[in-house]
């Protein structure tokens, strides 16, 4: 796996700083030498965007008009900043901080604390979820797993756009959230957490982010003393910034504009916790003078790739889809994206850890390979699957690596190993460098073969092993390099946190996957309730997951695979459905027409016909022609067209609604009409948003029934299961 460019562990440091800007196309050449006022960059995916601001920072600084330690990069996770420290420091720009908002605010925090306010900083909550509940117990609210999330989510979306307990409910009222529960409830759900968190003097992530910007705004010297300190700022992946993250940078920059943000609107997957493209978008609007620069090929991706890419995002809707840009591939052909359907997921990992052996086998390296999910309570069936097919994977990031113990105790050790030298009999017989690391590393636990199985064991030895490559890669880079030589790269390394990359398949959730690629990439169930998510229900929220699986396939530079599973667990019903998304763009899904007993889902085409019938003139979806007949409006298609309906669906639903009459004592008709119901089970809707799509379904009835017939179109009893597995 590689963060933004990809190049060798140790490659040969740019001689100058024009040689720096070798290998970046005009744009990006632009991009890199206008380090001088506001700069936005608004590109799609893989269009060299990370690599434009590496290049930028190294490029300044090499030609001695930047400052490194004035310089501060801002980028979304803690392993694309430790990705940007290794190749500023490639580019011979090391000594440049490149940070999360959240890693330099608590450095800041960290250190400005003690002058601020006194004492000790608090210590960082570990467990949110827990403390939310806990208040949530006192308030005397019950919450369901769900709605412990929801909630949670709420308070951080609470705290970054800087509404407080008492301003929640109007705040919510007027973002148009989609709240979990009462809003009032929330309110105090939220009062509750914050003075929970004051009487354990604890403080939680957002915490250190709002401390930050209070202190910022109260203390003018402390506010003037790290400005003295950075001077310039460059942020990467920008489309995703929250309020409270802009505050803080507004802050950091005081009266100037030496600022450079890049971003891509169409990968915008964070703004269910407020964060909006809005800066990114208008930046020209608030600094009239940027220089405004747009990158439109696509380096990274294979045509084939990118022509998914596009089909996708020509389907978003809403403010960030008007942004588009279309990439342009400037690779050679490659593969065509392969899509599977699995009878259930045990088999679906099965299948997908199969062919990652086969292109492990025709020689893709492991970590050119990324299994990629929703929601990480996915892993576990891949986990499992590729242990039992002998193929090594990791969950974690490698951005803290020299903090794992194994990678402590290991350096540790080489540490002392290269203090007594020649003295040390372990080290007599052999004489090169990767030998006698290997030797050393033997004393720790590293073998020459992986430990059967997977779990911790297993996790040590890839540790360690990354270690014996680093060390073979720097003795051939520096052919008489001794021990106590790499003791000190290791150190310079833990310094920098540049991390070597583990030699497994990464396994990582969609979010996480952001502004990383790989050779080889696996975008695992795809079903309609799991992408889009159950729980996604209004519109915008439906158009974040699909930007999610934007982000998903654009991490493939050039194999792609996407797959789903029918049923959960074997011998399930298989009543789910492959992601609507893929409606139209997947092989055979073009065609409206679906053959009895498939799993196909109606095209987007025709969701959007059936949202648009509420406004415009209603097509058949089989023959498109234009319907004026209420019955037929109804069902989305001429009364006399072959009717896709699963007739199983449809006499489950019919008894569920005698059932249903019965106990209500009235008609059949009042719960639902014949129309409706074959409407419901032509569309098979996965998602409480997609029933209420269907002409009969209004809220009331959809709050009455909509829990029931949903569980009945997963296969599942009405009045129980769970949501997840819809
Ligand atoms: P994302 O939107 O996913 O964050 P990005 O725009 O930041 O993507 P990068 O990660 O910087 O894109 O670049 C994508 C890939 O294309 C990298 O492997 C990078 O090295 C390569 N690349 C970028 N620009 C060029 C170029 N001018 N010549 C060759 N390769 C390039
Ligand atoms: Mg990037």
């Amino acid at each position: 796996m590689t963060a933004a460019t990809h190049s060798p562990s140790f490659p040969p440091v740019a001689e100058s700083a024009d040689e720096v800007l070798l290998g970046l196309d005009p744009e990006q050449r632009q991009v890199a030498t206008t380090l001088r006022g506001p700069v936005c960059v608004l590109a799609g995916a893989g269009t060299g965007k990370t690599r434009a601001i590496t290049h930028r920072i190294a490029y300044g600084v090499r030609a001695g008009i930047l400052q490194p330690a004035s310089v501060l990069a801002v980028t979304f996770t803690n392993r694309a900043a430790g990705e940007m420290r290794g190749r500023l420091r490639g580019l011979g720009a090391g000594g440049v901080q490149a940070r999360t908002f959240h890693s330099a605010a608590l450095r800041q925090l960290q250190y400005f604390w003690p002058r601020a306010v006194g004492g000790d900083m608090p210590r960082l909550v570990e467990r949110k979820v827990q403390l939310v509940a806990e208040a949530a117990a006192r308030c005397r609210i019950r919450l369901d797993r769900n709605e412990l999330r929801d909630v949670t989510g709420e308070i951080e979306w609470a705290k970054v756009t800087q509404t407080v307990p008492g301003d929640y409910a109007g705040a919510a009222a007027k973002a148009h959230r989609e709240v979990p529960r009462d809003a009032a409830e929330i309110a105090q759900i939220y009062g509750l957490y914050e003075q929970l968190k004051r009487d354990r003097m604890v403080i939680d992530f957002e915490d250190v982010l709002l401390l930050t910007v209070g202190i910022l705004q109260d203390r003018h010297d402390i506010a003037d003393q790290i400005r003295s300190q950075y001077q310039h700022f460059v942020v990467d992946e920008y489309q995703d910034v929250s309020p409270l993250q802009q505050r803080l940078l507004d802050l950091w920059l005081g009266d100037r504009d030496s600022l450079c943000v890049v971003g891509d609107a169409s990968q915008t997957i964070y703004s269910f916790t407020g964060a909006t493209p809005g800066h990114l978008l208008n930046f020209r609007n608030r600094y009239p003078q940027a220089t405004l620069v747009k990158l439109v090929r696509d380096y990274r991706s294979t045509p084939q790739v990118v022509h998914l890419a596009n089909g996708l995002l020509a389907q978003a809707r809403g403010k960030a889809a008007e942004h588009r840009l279309e990439l342009i591939s400037q690779r050679e052909s490659g593969p065509e994206p392969a899509y599977t359907e699995y009878p259930d997921e045990p088999a679906e990992a099965e299948g997908v850890a199969r062919r990652i052996r086969d292109l492990i086998a025709a020689g893709v390296p492991a970590g050119e390979i990324a299994v990629l999910y929703r929601i990480n309570a996915q892993s576990e069936v891949y986990e499992q699957a590729l242990a039992d097919a002998g193929v090594p994977y990791q969950l974690r990031g490698a951005e803290r690596f020299f903090e794992r113990q194994e990678v402590r105790r290991a350096v540790v050790t080489l540490r002392g190993a290269a203090h007594s030298g020649a003295n040390d009999p372990l080290l007599d017989a052999v004489v090169d460098l990767a030998s006698q690391v290997r030797a050393v590393l033997s004393s720790q636990g590293w073998t020459p073969e992986p430990p059967a199985g997977s779990g911790a064991v297993r996790d040590q030895w890839e540790s360690l092993a990354a270690l014996v490559r680093l060390a073979e890669d720097f003795s051939r880079a520096k052919r008489d390099a001794t021990l106590a030589d790499l003791v000190v790269e290791l150190d310079e390394r833990a310094a920098a946190q540049h991390a070597p990359t583990v030699q497994g398949v990464t396994l990582a959730s969609l979010h996480a996957a952001k502004g990383l690629e790989w050779d080889a990439v696996f975008l695992v169930g795809l079903t309609d309730g799991m992408l889009p998510i159950t729980y996604a229900k209004t519109d915008d929220q439906i158009e974040e997951e699909r930007r999610l699986l934007y982000v998903g396939v654009t991490r493939a530079r050039l194999h792609l695979t996407l797959s789903w599973a029918l049923s959960r667990a074997p011998g399930g019903r298989g009543s789910r459905r492959p992601s609507r998304f893929l409606n139209g763009l997947r092989p055979g899904s073009a065609a409206l027409r679906r053959s009895a007993g498939s799993a196909d889902g109606p095209a987007d085409g025709e969701r959007g016909a059936r949202k648009r019938g509420r406004r415009g003139p209603v097509q058949c979806r089989v023959c498109r022609k234009t319907l004026t007949d209420a019955g037929e409006m109804k069902l989305m298609r001429c009364e006399d067209c072959p009717s896709d309906m699963d007739e199983g669906l449809y006499e489950r639903l019919r008894d569920w609604r005698a059932g249903q009459a019965k106990e209500l004592g009235q008609p059949a008709f009042c719960v639902f009409t014949d129309k409706t119901l074959m409407a419901i089970a032509e569309a098979a809707p996965a998602a409480e948003g997609e029933l209420a799509m269907i002409s009969g379904v209004g809220g009331r009835k959809l709050e009455r029934f909509g829990a029931d017939v949903l569980a009945i179109c997963a296969g599942e009893e009405p009045g129980g299961g769970s949501g997840e597995d819809a």
